[in-house]
């Protein structure tokens, strides 16, 4: 049975082929530690064990708090030694200045803890996403940073981030997890909640995103998920019935920093050896060298074009006004002639009409194309088409900046 974690099917909205290559193929990466990393972990840490403390009614004091911050970055700075690089001009310090800055202002807003109830930090949660014959294959697991509750019995979720990024706020990926956290929730405390309520704490900027979560948004939640986790389901047996299209490449902004582009179709071909080949009408050639000969071929032929069609209008205007049906240059000469092409006033009108006349064969002709977009649209399925269109393969190279 495979157990999802919101972050698995991030991965998979994100790319399928990462996915793949991470879940199924067992490429896992070497985990890789970084300053950004340990920051969020020590911070966390820190305030796991002061709402611990708090939850044996024993406050510690804010340079308990910092002390157990820098106790869990030395430890983790040690284990991760050399591997450890700082970016952006950026050193140590300026790390731990910035943990030491959240906690005590966190700790400053805060205490005396008083009002707070703690249910669990670093709550383990385990659910399932829907209660349908399936639901074995949608079962979830995920942390939740700390789960309070109030006098009301009203459940809060909060989750601290440690970015410095402020995420727009139509992002709606930590607002969706926290939703769907809500359902895990649900599940595990039911009969004793009376609502669920939610807390992003953006450390960096001192910013509390905080609402109440609705059913309608979990139901929409849990909907969106159940189908992405269907769609997963079948390309893996699709994938396990050897189909390696299963899971199509995305290129997406983060290509440039994924793992994987050494095995990745998409990128492979960037870290790859040149090659020769040898083909008589042009002799030899490298791989690399042909890209950018294609691609200049592309941008002239298109410039030609352009040219083409330039001199068209002027030699057409010229004839036309001096009453030519031919124009000459030494070997060549230009037939000039006038034509009138239709367009359809109303499509179907004249598909009936073409029907009516039996001449909607001859005339027909279906940009193919259009139907593989269709089908990507999910407006048709490949099995509602097969009785009527085969497939063939197709190949077409198209050019962009790299
Ligand atoms: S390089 Fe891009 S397309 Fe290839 S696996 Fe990674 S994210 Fe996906």
């Amino acid at each position: 049975m495979v157990v999802y974690s919101f972050s698995q099917i991030n991965l998979y909205e994100q790319c399928p082929k990462k996915y793949q290559y991470r879940y199924l193929d067992g490429l896992e990466r070497e985990f890789e530690t970084s300053p950004d990393l340990i920051l969020w972990t020590s911070v966390h840490g820190a305030l796991e064990r002061l709402y611990q403390q708090v939850n044996i009614y024993k406050i510690p004091i804010k340079a308990d708090v910092l002390g157990k911050f820098h106790e869990l970055w030395n430890n983790s700075i040690a284990d991760a030694g050399e591997k450890l690089i700082y970016k952006w001009d950026q050193h140590e310090e300026d790390y731990l200045r910035r943990g030491e800055h959240y906690l005590e202002e966190y700790y400053t807003k805060y205490s005396p803890f008083d009002w707070v109830k703690v249910v669990a930090t670093e709550l383990s949660l385990n659910f399932t996403l829907d209660k349908d014959e399936h639901s074995e294959n949608k079962q979830f697991r995920w942390i939740i940073d700390r789960l309070d509750k109030d006098d009301e019995w009203n459940f809060i979720i909060n989750d601290y981030k440690t970015n410095k990024n402020l995420p727009p706020e139509d992002k709606d990926e930590y607002r969706e997890q926290l939703t769907l956290y809500a359902h895990g929730i649900q599940q595990k405390y039911g009969k004793y909640l009376k609502s669920i309520k939610a807390k992003l704490h953006y450390l960096h900027f001192w910013l509390l995103d905080e609402w109440e979560i609705s059913q309608d948004s979990i139901n929409a939640i849990v909907k969106k998920y159940t189908e992405d986790i269907n769609q997963i389901e079948n390309s893996r047996f699709e994938y396990n019935m050897w189909n390696t299209k299963a899971f199509p490449t995305k290129q997406n902004p983060y290509c440039k920093y994924c793992e994987y582009q050494n095995v990745c179709p998409l990128r492979q071909h960037l870290n790859y050896e040149d090659e020769i080949v040898d083909w008589w009408e042009l002799g030899e050639k490298t791989i690399k060298n042909l890209v950018d000969q294609y691609v200049k071929l592309g941008k002239k032929s298109t410039e030609c074009d352009k040219e083409k069609e330039i001199i068209k209008w002027i030699l057409i205007e010229y004839a036309e006004k001096k009453g030519f049906e031919q124009l000459f240059w030494n070997e060549n000469k230009l037939w000039v002639s006038k034509t009138e092409n239709y367009s359809a006033k109303d499509k179907d009108q004249f598909i009936d009409f073409l029907k009516q006349h039996n001449l909607l064969d001859e005339t027909i002709d279906t940009p193919y194309y259009k139907v593989n977009t269709l089908v990507k649209n999910n407006k048709l399925t490949e099995e509602e088409i097969k009785t009527y269109l085969e497939k063939k393969d197709s190949r077409r190279l198209t050019p962009s900046k790299k």
